[in-house]
């Protein structure tokens, strides 16, 4: 079991290290929010503990990017805040748990093994909202027992969305993760792409709708 420690206060990232490794998981740490997404990215963790206040990017931050990037690990947060809003937007921004500081080891190992084992038994192969189901092996999108095949470009729209399904998401993001960096791609092709998804949730029947933000991207509507 690999365990990623994100945590800038170097004498707790410690602690943590040591308590982990006795019980037999592997510990790499990191201190900053752009190397946690570097080495998250970069590695198969079992678990990511991540603290909330952090150098350059916070925690928030890193859950949410890591989450657009399709990364599934579980992520137990670690706060010294203790008020209901934190809790609140960092399981909302795709964390699966939150402790606060300080903390006893027989919790944090508690929740950990609870964690770890839970990524073991789910196999992530669709994403699910309201009545949308998009398969993310076959590129199948279905509602209400019809379906439709995505393009390549369409998947990695629908996707972006389906997986920040509250979220405004600017154009850039979408060029990004359908196009790549390097592409000439434009805000044009995107719209082209949407309005593509739009004739297809509109043959399917979903509730779901896309709407266009003025000057920001766009986001996901349900229809009552
Ligand atoms: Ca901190």
């Amino acid at each position: 079991m690999q365990i990623l420690v994100v945590e800038d206060e170097l004498n707790l990232a410690k602690a943590l290290k040591r308590i982990l490794e006795h019980q037999g998981y592997f510990v790499d740490t990191v201190e900053d929010g752009l190397s946690a997404i570097d080495y998250a990215k970069g590695m198969e963790y079992n678990l990511i503990i991540l603290d909330v206040m952090l150098p350059q990017l916070d925690g928030f931050e890193v859950v949410r990017i890591l989450r657009m990037d399709g990364v599934n690990t579980p992520i137990l947060m670690l706060t010294a805040r203790t008020s209901t809003s934190d809790k609140v937007a960092g399981l909302n921004g795709g964390a699966d748990d939150y402790m606060t500081k300080p903390f006893e080891p027989e919790e944090l190992l508690a929740r950990v093994g609870a964690l770890t084992r839970r990524k073991g038994e789910v196999i992530v192969n669709s994403i699910k909202y309201n009545d949308l189901e998009l398969d993310l092996s076959s590129a199948m999108l279905s509602s209400g027992g019809e379906s439709v095949q995505l393009s390549h470009k369409e998947f990695e729209v629908l996707k972006t969305f389906l997986t920040n399904p509250t979220m405004t998401i600017p154009t850039e993001t979408l060029l990004i993760n359908a196009w790549g960096l390097d592409s000439e791609a434009t805000d044009n092709n995107v719209e082209v792409y949407i309005s593509f998804i739009r004739k297809k949730l509109k043959y399917l029947g979903s509730a779901i709708s896309i709407r266009k933000i003025h000057k920001i991207g766009y986001r996901l509507e349900v229809s009552e």
